[in-house]
């Protein structure tokens, strides 16, 4: 009877954390850590203010652990659930500056039919929700880039944005028969077209930031069909923070990092070809890539279809081998580039066959699941 009972009682609490589907997700990623969380609270008040709540929310945290009772408490009188995880990273490949696998958290972790990445430092329309809902469900939306130089509209005590200070950007909502090749990393998706792509790229970023050009080149190589909607979605212009992830301190749950002889190297690079040190640095890919390969004996080169990538054998950090042309030519140069790598010496991941497994999973069990994920062979198969 005990044994029964204790059964039963585990069935309800997993229905309690169960997912409730919803047609949209608000794949947020949040690396800051803010003054009284006025940045949390800000884009809490964004969605609050929608006129349609038909959505949830996953926030992916790299402050998990010293901001879950605030995100209890914020969340608590939301008309949407708020599901909260950390970022755990793949515990065996090294990175130096970003790991963009963060993006693909929220969108892999949901159940509903489409996604939206909301990153911090934007604030959205109150109709944001409604225009997304209001367009067909496999549309690629991109939203205008319109940046804001200072923080006028946004109250930092209350968390409100006050739209009678945000200016008209202009501009139109445009339509493109193929996603064009310039849009940024905030878009929407259904998951399905998402899945088919195989999501962000979670192996080639490691210096260079330009995973919503390889994303947008894959949706564009695949014959999406796309809307850039004005007016949305604004971004505050801010200083990335200088810790891993751009987070402005240490983050909780930090990726491997990489090994004295690639340390050495990027030093090398740093006084002699004039990498600047935050990372976007002034070298080419290609130059890079050269350079790595001729100081550097402990490197594989893999290939995969029409890619390859420099591969550190002792600590996996990686980057693509680029044409000369650059990084537009090597993902918008291959038509036949529609899916993100999977298994580059254990490195990216099957994101459907993850997608499935985490599919009716009660939430701890997919945060114990997506923690796992990572040199599962399950998830390293190709497509
Ligand atoms: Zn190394």
């Amino acid at each position: 009877m005990l044994f029964c009972r204790g059964w039963l009682l585990k069935i309800i609490q997993g229905y309690q954390h169960r997912q409730p589907m919803s047609p949209l997700t608000f794949a947020v990623t949040l690396a800051d850590w803010t003054d009284k969380q006025d940045m949390l609270r800000m884009m809490l008040n964004c969605l609050k203010s929608q006129t349609c709540h038909d959505f949830d929310v996953i926030l992916a945290d790299h402050h998990y652990d010293a901001r879950r009772s605030v995100v209890a408490e914020l969340s608590e009188h939301c008309s949407f659930n708020v599901w909260h995880t950390p970022v755990n990273p793949a515990p065996h490949v090294a990175r130096r500056y970003m790991d963009c696998s963060v993006f693909n958290v929220g969108w892999v972790m949901s159940e509903a039919k489409g996604c939206v990445r909301y990153s911090e430092w934007r604030f959205l329309s109150p109709d944001f929700v409604a225009t997304l809902l209001s367009e067909p469900a496999d549309l690629f939306i991109d939203f205008d880039f319109h940046c804001l130089h200072d923080e006028a509209p946004w109250d930092r005590t209350t968390g409100d944005i006050m739209w009678d200070r945000v200016p008209d950007f202009g501009g139109k909502t445009k339509n493109y028969p193929i996603t064009p090749s310039n849009c940024y990393g905030n878009v929407a998706l259904s998951r399905e077209k998402w899945l088919d792509v195989n999501g962000f790229n979670e192996v080639s970023f490691n210096f260079y930031h330009w995973e919503d050009i390889d994303y947008s080149a894959r949706c564009s190589n695949s014959g999406y069909a796309a809307k850039r909607i004005v007016q949305k979605m604004v971004r505050m212009h801010h200083d990335y923070g200088q810790y891993p992830n751009r987070a402005n301190r240490k983050v909780e749950r930090e990726f491997k990092p990489i090994c004295s002889a690639c340390s050495d190297l990027i030093s090398y690079a740093s006084s002699n070809v004039g990498v600047d040190d935050d990372s976007i640095g002034i070298v080419s890919e290609s130059q890079w890539s050269s350079l790595f390969d001729a100081r550097y004996p402990q490197v594989k080169r893999v290939d995969q279809g029409r890619k390859s990538w420099h591969v550190c054998q002792k600590c996996n950090f990686i980057f693509p081998c680029v044409t000369p042309d650059g990084s537009l030519d090597y993902v918008f140069g291959d038509p036949e580039y529609k899916t993100s790598p999977i298994d580059v010496s254990g490195s990216g991941r099957n994101l459907r066959n993850l997608s499935d497994d985490l599919n009716g999973l009660s939430w701890p069990d997919k945060i114990e699941l997506y923690k796992n994920s990572w040199e599962n062979p399950r998830y390293l198969e190709q497509l």
